[in-house]
């Protein structure tokens, strides 16, 4: 599997004639982040799906997409936006493996197809294309054509940030640092803020080359780690192994040799498991560089001479030549110098044309050494003067570059100024939301509490009210007949004979008593005695009026209060009453038995006062009523009321 670019990986080309060294080098330092995600993002599952294979075999998505693309294109209808988003994906996977001219027309053809300058499709075929753009002009044409396509985007999308990213990406493969510095550090700040991590996630791992060039090593390794984290995070281990990769140049940059060679062991680790040989062979070649550091020839030189034939199979005739120059190093360590020259006079077979220019100015330090040793003075001397030259060529381009880049670093540490206030504007119009929200959840509760209380006040004074209704009948009510008990007869009687005495009217009060009841219970049982009981009462008060009070007084004994009625009106009631009682019906056992009643009346007079004394009058007149021969009314003192004959009744 060929593994997509990374920093200082050059040879994944295998024509150095593509690019300038110059463009060459700026394209390895900022590359690495092609190994990661797509910037745009897709909505589509399985655009998303091939570009997670993209991301862990290009190869293979190549084909799956070239075959989906053959199946889209070929209905009556076809797809035209699913057909730009695959291409989307082929250009993705042709850069990662390189092939430029691919990426870019693969790209074209998707753009014909889709016009809204927001579609996030659209955006991601224009950076695609942009990135794989090397030459001078066409990066000038790639930069106008992003700049307009940023200018579309609404402030602070995703798309717009994208677009940015791919900005500095070109902007530091035109060797202008300083301004790739704005772009990205902008890029950066706003995925931050509008939480895009994974292209807040890019936009770091861009700027960690870019800081990595400018010499700021340590914000280059805090970038480093933040993507580290997220490959780590996302189980990203195709970039994982870019990453640190790149963690390991920085450090070796920093003289941490040691922290370098386990930061590339690391990386090569990863390679290992993805079979990834040419990324192996990379990591060895650094290690290799790094051993040299340390004096460490022996060591070094295995490493190299694991490299080389990776990068000689491959035809990669830029790393064959820096893996080649690092040995002529070891054997000048070794004190070797005949071979160091040999091998030193082929890497520089072209001046030192195709190489870094810092790059190269160490070489003719190098073969100076090696003639030195020789005894080759004329030729020490010659490469001596080539690498002060190139040397001071290459300091004042570089203190150029320092100068734009503090520049820079102002500009945009005013805006990292700007930014501070505006996240602290933002913290705190959060946290007043958050108080805000807690509030009203605070609020809510205790409102909602509050409800429940009353709910349950109202549940308890509910049941409370039912409760005292329920004892109050129970205490007033008589549990067979359900009229007034004693008690609450004796009450209504009491207030019945009060109101008759203020103003006043006549009162008539009758104690009935069932006759001969024992032998209803003895005969037919004692329920159906109890049924009889509760017989009179619902037939007593069918007959009675309103106004008249009757309760049971006990056992089978009632008495019945009649307001403002007469003695004689109270004979027709009693009469009403008698009547009824003998027509409630008797179980079959009861042959022969009736419901009767005697009832004793008296009526309120001059000499009476006191309910005790009315009721004792009705009494005497009752036990008359029974003496006589029961199924009879008595009416007592008769000789203070009406003639006696009428006072009689005999059913
Ligand atoms: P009298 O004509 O002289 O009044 O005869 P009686 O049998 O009605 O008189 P007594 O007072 O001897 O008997 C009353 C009976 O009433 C006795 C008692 O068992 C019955 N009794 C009293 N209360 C109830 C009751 O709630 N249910 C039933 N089934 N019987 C009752
Ligand atoms: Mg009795
Ligand atoms: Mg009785």
């Amino acid at each position: 599997m060929e593994k997509p670019s990374h920093a200082d990986r050059p040879a994944r080309r295998s024509a150095p004639s593509v690019a300038s060294w110059i463009g060459l080098a700026a394209l390895c330092l900022i590359r690495p982040w092609t190994a990661h995600a797509d910037c745009v993002g897709a909505s589509d599952p399985s655009i998303q799906a091939l570009q997670l294979l993209d991301a862990a075999d290009p190869v293979q998505a190549v084909e799956r997409v070239r075959a989906r693309l053959a199946t889209a294109s070929s209905g009556a209808h076809p797809d035209t936006h699913l057909i730009a988003a695959l291409d989307a994906v082929l250009a993705q996977s042709y850069s990662r493996l390189e092939l430029d001219a691919d990426a870019r027309a693969a790209a074209q053809a998707g753009l014909a197809l889709v016009a809204d300058p927001r579609d996030p499709v659209r955006v991601g075929l224009l950076t695609s294309y942009a990135e794989n753009v090397y030459d001078a002009a066409g990066i000038r044409a790639a930069l106008a054509t992003i700049r307009a396509a940023e200018a579309a985007q609404e402030r602070g999308s995703r798309t717009g940030i994208c677009l940015a990213i791919t900005r500095g990406l070109l902007e530091y493969r035109m060797d202008r640092s300083d301004l790739a510095i704005v772009t990205l550090t902008r890029a950066y700040r706003a995925s931050g803020a509008a939480r895009f991590d994974q292209v807040r996630m890019l936009a770091a791992d861009a700027l960690t080359a870019v800081m990595r060039s400018m010499g700021d090593y340590a914000q280059a390794l805090e970038l480093n780690g933040e993507v580290i984290a997220w490959d780590i995070a996302h189980d990203a281990r195709l970039s994982l192994s870019v990453s640190q990769y790149v963690r390991g140049t920085v450090l070796k940059l920093m003289g941490d040799y040691q922290g370098a060679i386990g930061a590339f062991a690391q990386s090569r680790d990863l390679s290992l498991s993805l079979h990834d040989t040419q990324g192996i062979a990379f990591e060895n070649l650094r290690i290799c560089e790094t051993r040299v550091q340390l004096q460490d020839y022996d060591r070094a030189k295995r490493e190299c001479a694991r490299a080389l034939p990776t990068f000689v199979a491959a035809g990669s005739t830029d790393v064959i030549k820096e893996t080649r120059a690092v040995l002529a190093r070891i054997d000048l360590g070794r004190n070797r110098p005949a071979r160091a020259l040999s091998t030193l006079d082929g890497v520089l077979d072209r001046g030192g044309e195709d190489l870094p220019p810092r790059r190269a100015a160490v070489l003719y330090r190098w073969r100076a050494r090696a003639n030195a040793a020789l005894h080759h003075y004329r030729g020490a001397y010659a490469d001596l003067s080539e690498y002060v030259r190139r040397t001071r060529a290459d300091y004042d381009a570089d203190r150029a570059r320092q100068a734009a880049a503090m520049r820079a670093r102002f500009e945009t540490d005013r805006a990292v100024e700007r930014n501070a206030s505006l996240q602290r504007e933002l913290a705190l119009a959060r946290e007043r939301s958050q108080r805000q929200q807690a509030e009203l959840k605070r609020n809510a509760v205790i409102f909602m509490s509050g409800l429940m209380v009353i709910a349950m006040l109202v549940y308890v004074s509910y049941f409370t009210l039912r409760h005292r209704r329920a004892l109050l009948r129970l205490a007033t009510l008589d549990g067979l007949t359900e009229l007034p008990n004693r008690r609450r007869t004796a009450e209504l009687a009491a207030q019945a004979l009060q109101s008759a005495l203020a103003v006043p009217r006549p009162l008539t009060l009758a104690i009935i008593d069932l006759d001969h009841f024992k032998q209803i219970n003895d005969r037919c049982g004692h329920a159906a005695g109890d049924h009889v009981l509760r017989e009179v009462a619902r037939a007593s008060v069918a007959v009675l009026r309103t106004g008249d009070v009757l309760g049971r007084w006990g056992g089978e004994e009632f008495l019945l209060v009649m307001p403002d009625t007469t003695l004689d009106a109270a004979l027709v009631v009693l009469e009403r009453l008698r009547a009824a009682l003998l027509a409630i019906e008797l179980p079959a056992s009861g042959h022969g038995l009736h419901v009767s009643m005697s009832a004793g009346l008296a009526t309120l007079d001059a000499h009476t006062r006191t309910l005790d004394e009315l009721i004792a009058r009705a009494d005497t007149a009752l036990y008359e009523a029974k003496d006589q021969g029961r199924n009879l009314v008595r009416v007592a003192d008769h000789r203070r009321a009406a003639g006696p004959d009428s006072l009689i009744r005999r059913g």
